[in-house]
């Protein structure tokens, strides 16, 4: 299949290199890829992994309802090969709405860890009927978030 981040590759050679352990993430921007790649796939472990120890959520429930369909990066600052720290805006669009964050990420160890976010907007499609496909919930809500 497709990698779900969207970065064309097939998923093996893409963010399942990170998912499965054998490469990590060189960039903030490629780890927040394969973030939202674990969300597509619904790999709950590599999420907790790549989560800062200080803001990393006890449990994380995905919410199985919610599909994460396209990711799209706005912007980013450092998070290179030789930064500390980055900063990357994306929109992800998922099959409720698009989420349209500010995720902070740091380096630790020679890794890039998922710090916390600033949520920007929420849009909430109408469209859709909620009862078979509503946004994400709180439990999930959807994982970016530091709450
Ligand atoms: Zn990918």
């Amino acid at each position: 299949m497709r990698c779900p981040c969207g970065l064309g590759d097939v998923y093996a050679n893409c963010c399942g290199r990170f998912h499965t352990g054998a490469a990590t993430a060189p960039s903030a921007d490629l780890l927040m890829r394969s973030r939202f790649s674990a969300f597509a796939v619904g790999d709950a472990g590599y999420l907790r992994q790549t989560w800062h120890p200080s803001t990393r959520p006890r449990r994380l429930n995905l919410d199985r309802h919610v599909r994460w369909t396209r990711l799209e990066i706005v912007d980013r600052s450092g998070g290179g090969l030789f930064d500390n720290e980055g900063i990357v805006e994306f929109k992800a669009h998922h099959t409720g709405g698009v989420l349209h964050e500010r995720s902070t990420f740091k380096k630790v160890d020679g890794r890039w860890l998922y710090v916390g976010a600033t949520l920007l907007t929420q849009d909430r499609s109408r469209t859709t009927d909620v009862s078979q496909s509503g946004p994400p919930s709180r439990s999930s809500s959807p994982g970016w978030r530091n709450t």
